[in-house]
């Protein structure tokens, strides 16, 4: 058919911009239709190899109704937690070689990223999502170097919400808010003055997680009742000691659960909800900004326009890297999130293969 010839037509392009990208990933990932949706109509019409997706308008016709995009790997509504995480794990694993590495999911409230980091079941082990897997290949990696390298892992965890920074580990739930302004004056890798807690084995940090989450911040939104509308970043610190030479190396990593990108007119929203949802757009236009100038060797990176992006700047860029999980809600009603979370996409992975190709 058409779109498979296109496909085809693109893929030389697409190799060309792949060998460019660096450190910058971006997997994208549809959820499957929730049993209780009526309307079956995917606005997803195509997954080819190579990672492109081709997205159909129901409410046009012909080939204007159609946008193709393209990305690192594109992973369709049934694709598991394991798979997802295979295609994550020497990401993560570089962390323990003395990385920085970065996972986010991105993507509007209902896409999926809680179901891709956390997973839906914490009691359910094949369902564990990118953030239990990593924390046990990391436990598990470092156990197998034992008598060559020593580890040493602790924790953060950090809320940013209305573009304040809160500790997320204070045990008394004060929901203690961080002065980071001169956080790149101290150049290191923890946020200062966040807790910072040692930890031994995936239990521990799964502990720490729960004391995390119950202190985040959520609000009520018309979308999604407790939906979160702050970023999280668990930040997982390792310190090596290579035991024969004595040389030393850490690398750390940052696990972040952006707040829905959904723009603010859906929401219905005013006061307090508006302000939300105002900061949650510029923060995420403002990480948006950083990634696409690193993705493209830009010499000025505005790290500065964003608390996310200020904390995270010695993890964005430089040897550090980048994998982006973008979500996709498949509903036809969704069309036009769909396609803003994938321009957004687009714009971080400097891969430009918009409506203008389709439509030649
Ligand atoms: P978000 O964190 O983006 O708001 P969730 O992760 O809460 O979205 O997902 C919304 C709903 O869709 C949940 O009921 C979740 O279990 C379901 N869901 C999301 N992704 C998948 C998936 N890959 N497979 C099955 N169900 C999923």
């Amino acid at each position: 058919s058409s779109y498979l010839k296109l496909l085809e037509e693109n893929r030389l392009l697409y190799n060309q911009v792949q060998d460019l990208k660096g450190n910058i990933r971006v997997y994208c990932r549809v959820r499957p239709f929730l049993p209780k949706q009526s309307d079956r109509r995917s606005t997803v019409e195509h997954i080819g190899e190579n990672g492109n997706i081709v997205i159909v308008d129901h409410n046009k016709q012909g080939k204007d109704a159609r946008k193709i995009f393209a990305f690192n790997k594109v992973f369709g509504e049934n694709t598991t937690q394991s798979e997802i995480f295979f295609d994550t794990q020497p990401l993560i694993r570089s962390v323990l070689d003395g990385y920085n590495v970065c996972v986010f999911a991105y993507g509007q409230t209902g896409s999926g990223k809680t179901y891709t980091m956390s997973g839906p079941d914490i009691t359910a082990e094949e369902t564990w999502g990118v953030n239990y897997r990593a924390l046990n290949d990391l436990f598990e990696i470092s156990q197998s170097r034992q008598g060559i390298i020593s580890y040493e892992v602790s924790v953060q965890m950090i809320e940013i919400y209305n573009e304040q920074v809160r500790d997320l580990l204070v045990v008394d739930g004060s929901n203690r808010r961080l002065d980071i302004r001169n956080y790149s004056q101290l150049n290191g890798l923890n946020i200062p003055d966040a807790s910072l807690v040692a930890v031994k084995c995936t239990k521990d940090v799964l502990e720490l997680m729960k004391v995390g989450q119950g202190n985040r911040v959520v609000g009520a939104t018309v979308l999604n009742e407790r939906s979160s509308r702050s970023h999280s970043v668990l930040t997982i610190h390792v310190q090596g000691k290579e035991l024969a030479s004595g040389s030393k190396l850490r690398g750390c990593l940052h696990l972040v659960d952006l707040a829905g990108s959904e723009r603010v007119d859906k929401s219905e929203a005013t006061g307090d909800r508006l302000k939300e949802a105002q900061h949650i757009n510029r923060s995420l236009s403002a990480l948006g900004d950083v990634i696409s100038a690193l993705a493209q060797k830009s010499s000025h990176i505005p790290y500065r326009n964003s608390k996310l992006t200020q904390v995270l700047q010695d993890s964005l860029g430089g040897q550090a890297k980048t994998l982006m999980f973008v979500h996709l809600n498949p509903e036809a009603n969704a069309f036009g999130e769909t396609i803003s979370t994938l321009k957004f996409a687009e714009r971080v992975a400097s891969i430009e293969l918009g409506a203008a190709q389709v439509n030649k």
